[in-house]
């Protein structure tokens, strides 16, 4: 066996209890035993993000961004610290690197940074003598010395940007689900492990809801290909190896169904219909960062004015309303607004040689009576938006008709 460098990433479950601790730090040993050099990433025990994060809102309702980070970094702290420990007692050589200690380097906005570089030599120097790495997921430093976190799931992102930063011979992501899987398969138990999947197929699936990873953590090994593993931490089967696709072939018109409960749906009624109004409508939303999702226009029931529906993140609910409230530079009758959706996805490479996948979803859903409310498609991809009550109705009945039981 030949000696390679590795990035072992353990998700939040997988160092959920002090029993898991030292079942990750087993694994951890096996490798290094095998004669790798092993830089282990730790997410904070399972549940400890959410819960600093109602800490910080019995604070305070506006609680400072810049603490915030200062918060929720320590919960991989915690668990860095604990895996060493018990690492060390298995008679295993590690220690732990801070974000500030290596240093991460990051920028961009607190709770929202990127990773943009990382110091090697220290951890370099530290796996030659032979020395296991610890490091955690999440965080970072900005060019300030500012402690700053990297968005919620980031702890893949951070394996990835060390398998690249160090260049490391794989990146394996260590969960509490075996693999990827035709979607979740703790909402829909006849979900099929997917054994490969493109990179293209798993930023799509998860932009879209599946947050088994973190949709930047694959769109970063998309862009340097990097190969990824998602395994389980709890049982021995191969996972799902996420790769180039050139590699793969396309049996199936569509890989998987994901689905995410994140959206708000709004109707401007009675539009004047004349050139600019869409940008009039859409120009302030950028300017306050809110992204729009699917945009749809049709002919009100007038015939002269038009109906606008459009989708943004339901957290931006509010907010946009008011910018439409405010925005003396466009005239409609009436708005309207649904918060009880739920985004509803297809993917697959397939379907761009596979014609008929669309009509095929309109009409399983339509089968099961649930009504569309937004549709949005790219070459990959076909998304609608339906009421969130019939959401485990819809991805049980797309799974079947597109066999991936
Ligand atoms: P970790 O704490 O290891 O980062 P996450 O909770 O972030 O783990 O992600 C794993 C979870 O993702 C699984 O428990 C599963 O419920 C969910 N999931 C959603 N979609 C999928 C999918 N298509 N395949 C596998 N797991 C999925
Ligand atoms: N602990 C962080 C979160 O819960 C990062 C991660 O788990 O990947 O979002
Ligand atoms: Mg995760």
């Amino acid at each position: 066996q030949i000696m390679k460098k590795k990035v072992l990433k353990f998700g939040g479950t997988s160092v959920g209890s002090i029993d898991r601790i030292k079942h990750a730090a087993k694994i951890i040993k096996k490798e290094s035993d095998l004669g790798n050099k092993i830089i282990v990433v730790v997410s904070a025990m399972s549940g400890k993000t959410n819960e600093l994060i109602s800490l910080s809102k019995l604070v305070s309702t506006n609680f400072s961004k810049r603490e915030l980070d200062v918060l929720l970094s320590t919960g991989e702290q915690v668990s860095c610290a604990l895996i060493a420990g018990a690492l060390n007692e298995i008679g295993i050589n590690t220690k732990s690197f801070m974000n500030w200690q290596i240093p991460i380097l990051t920028e961009g906005e607190n709770n929202n940074a990127r990773i943009i570089n990382m110091s090697v030599n220290k951890i370099n120097d530290y796996l030659a003598s032979g020395g296991i790495a610890v490091v955690p997921g999440y965080q970072g430093i900005s060019s300030s010395g500012e402690i700053t976190t990297i968005g919620r799931g980031g702890s893949d992102a951070t394996a990835v940007a060390i398998a690249k930063i160090f260049d490391t011979d794989s990146c394996e992501i260590y969960t509490d689900v075996d693999g990827i899987y035709s979607t979740d398969p703790n909402k829909i138990p006849v979900a099929k492990k997917i054994e490969k999947i493109s990179y293209e197929e798993m930023l799509e699936l998860s932009s879209l809801g599946a947050k088994v990873m973190q949709s930047s953590a694959v769109q970063t090994a998309m862009i340097y290909d990097i190969p990824l593993q998602v395994r389980s931490t709890f049982t021995d089967r191969p996972g799902t190896k996420i790769f180039n696709k050139e590699n793969l072939d396309y049996s199936k018109a569509v890989t998987g169904v994901a689905y995410s409960k994140d959206d708000a749906k709004i109707t401007l009624q009675s539009v004047e219909d004349k050139p600019g109004v869409a940008a009039e409508i859409f120009e302030p939303f950028g300017k306050h960062h809110i992204n729009i999702d699917m945009v749809i226009q049709n002919v009100s029931s007038d015939g002269k004015t038009t109906d606008i529906t459009f989708t943004t993140k339901r957290e931006d609910l509010n907010k946009s309303l008011e910018i439409l409230k405010k925005n003396t530079n466009i005239k409609f009758k009436n708005l309207s607004y649904k918060d009880n959706v739920s985004k509803i996805s297809i993917v697959g490479a397939g379907m761009v040689t596979t014609p008929g996948v669309t009509y095929k979803m309109f009409r399983a859903l339509a089968e099961e009576k649930i009504n569309i409310l937004a549709i949005s498609t790219s070459e990959i991809k076909i998304s609608v938006i339906i009421d969130e009550r019939s959401t485990v109705k819809a991805v049980k009945k797309l799974h079947n008709i597109f066999k991936l039981d």
